[in-house]
């Protein structure tokens, strides 16, 4: 381990506060280096990465899709400089300094680190969760809503807070009618967010109602619910249920080696980054029981890694870089637009639409790679970068045509797509292998590569 390069910075967390805090220190020349994490802690990119409009962040005054405002917040963070490493952090030991973090590959030595790993959804662990999980269960409406299973068909929501009232009324957008079913006798979300569900006449709010447990076959096909009044039970038919009941903060990677409160949360300095241990700083929710937001994750961002500078400077133990030139690249916009007959190139790596998709199929002798997306999932936004990596890197020998889900309901509907992003690899017309989700980038490219052999 003696000869691992050191690190002025290590930011363990890609939500809001850890770009930001990747912003500020590749600004200050301190050239950061950031886990994104891969699954351990929900998403990479954060909690925006499942929600859809934020209509609160300041700068975008007609809102924002969240996965955007995270793909942006990250482009401004690597325009600087930050150097990624997209894996989970597997152990972390502060016993030692410089630090010690380990991820799935890599040995890392750090002179200071942030701490910035938010916080996960809860499950409410019933008898039949697992079986059901993505056959009608998701904690995500705003990736998972748009699936064709769900459209016309009666949907549930577990919770009562913001989470859970803007995700109801995202399903009304697909469902016939969605149930709301709150363990309390109010909403615990904000007035104006409570407002919408109040007047949305596709919206059922069941109070004081728990959910007991989960039937079906192969798919959702019933909840059985209780009344905690009247104590009565009730089964309701709903093929989408949706828990949106509240996050537990992700500290398991620090296992007491600094304070944390009852709850998990660390403690730090009030109104401060600094945590119980000099050269660890701590930056949104999971420093963060009460705000919350993505704007003040952001700000506790900027405060970790300008407290980590002067920290660094102060003990002498910066290394910093020269930039040259000294103004970055300009960022380059990523979206992708629908291929048309005009601009089909039988070649490309990347196209999106049903017609590339139809070209592509009957056409394309190497392996093809159909990703299906929908706007809003943000996991498909964290996807979709790391397999046009993979598809550079095989230098042309393989391509992809993206589906949007939405737009494109029919072909997701035939090839049988119940949840976004699914990513199914044909060569010469034979499925030969289907993800669900996110997955390492090595694992696409070893099983494209084997086609490409054979
Ligand atoms: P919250 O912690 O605010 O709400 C969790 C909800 O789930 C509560 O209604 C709670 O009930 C309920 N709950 C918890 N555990 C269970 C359980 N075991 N069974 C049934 N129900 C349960 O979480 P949110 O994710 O909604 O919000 C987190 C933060 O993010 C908040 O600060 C919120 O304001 C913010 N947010 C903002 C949004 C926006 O502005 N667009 C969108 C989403 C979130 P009870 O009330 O009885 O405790």
């Amino acid at each position: 381990m003696s000869s691992l390069l050191i690190e002025n910075l290590v930011i363990v967390g890609s939500g809001p506060a850890g770009y930001t805090a990747a912003i500020y220190a590749a600004r200050a020349n301190i050239k950061p280096l950031l886990i994104t994490g891969f699954e351990k802690g929900g998403i990479s990119g954060g909690q925006l990465m499942t929600t859809t409009f934020v209509e609160n962040f300041p700068g975008f005054p007609n809102g924002i899709m969240g996965p955007e405002l995270m793909d942006l917040i990250k482009a401004q963070a690597l325009r600087w400089g930050t150097s990624l490493i997209e894996e989970d952090a597997e152990e972390i030991d502060l016993g030692q300094h410089p630090f010690f973090i380990k991820t799935s590959t890599q040995a890392i030595k750090s002179q200071s680190l942030i701490i910035a790993t938010g916080a996960s959804a809860n499950k409410l662990n019933l008898p039949n969760e697992k079986f059901f999980w993505s056959k009608g269960i998701s904690a995500c409406a705003i990736c998972d809503g748009a699936t064709p299973q769900f459209r016309n068909e009666e949907l549930a929501v577990v919770g009562g807070g913001d989470s859970a009232c803007e995700e109801a009324v995202y399903l009304t957008k697909y469902g016939s009618h969605v149930h709301l079913l709150v363990r309390s006798a109010q909403l615990r979300a904000s007035a104006a967010m409570a407002d919408r569900v109040l007047v949305n006449p596709q919206i059922t709010i069941h109070y004081e109602t728990e959910l007991i447990d989960i039937e079906g076959d192969v798919w959702l096909k019933t909840l059985k619910i209780r009344n905690n009044v009247s104590n009565t039970i009730q089964s309701i038919n709903v093929k989408g249920l949706f828990y949106a009941i509240g996050h537990t903060p992700n500290t398991d990677l620090i296992n007491h080696q600094i304070e944390t409160n009852s709850n998990g949360y660390i403690i730090t300095k009030p109104g401060r980054p600094e945590t119980s241990l000099e050269g660890v700083f701590a930056a949104g929710d999971v420093a963060d029981s009460e705000w919350r937001q993505g704007v003040t994750a952001a700000g506790s961002g900027c405060k970790a890694a300008l407290a980590a500078e002067r920290w660094l400077s102060k003990n002498n133990l910066t290394s910093l870089i020269k930039r040259s030139p000294l103004e970055p690249a300009t960022s380059k916009a990523q979206n992708i637009i629908t291929t048309t007959e005009k601009d089909f190139q039988s070649d490309s790596i990347w196209q999106k639409g049903s017609y590339a998709l139809r070209k592509l199929y009957h056409e394309s002798t190497i392996p093809l790679l159909v990703i299906y997306t929908s706007s809003n999932c943000g996991p498909c936004h964290v996807l979709k970068p790391q397999i046009k990596r993979v598809l550079e890197e095989l230098e042309g020998k393989a391509q992809a045509v993206e589906i949007d889900i939405e737009i494109d309901q029919e072909i997701a509907k035939q090839a049988g797509v119940n949840g976004t992003p699914t990513i199914q690899l044909f060569l010469l017309k034979e499925l030969k292998h289907q993800w669900k989700g996110v997955k390492q980038r090595s694992e696409f490219k070893n099983v494209i590569s084997k086609l490409i052999q054979n």
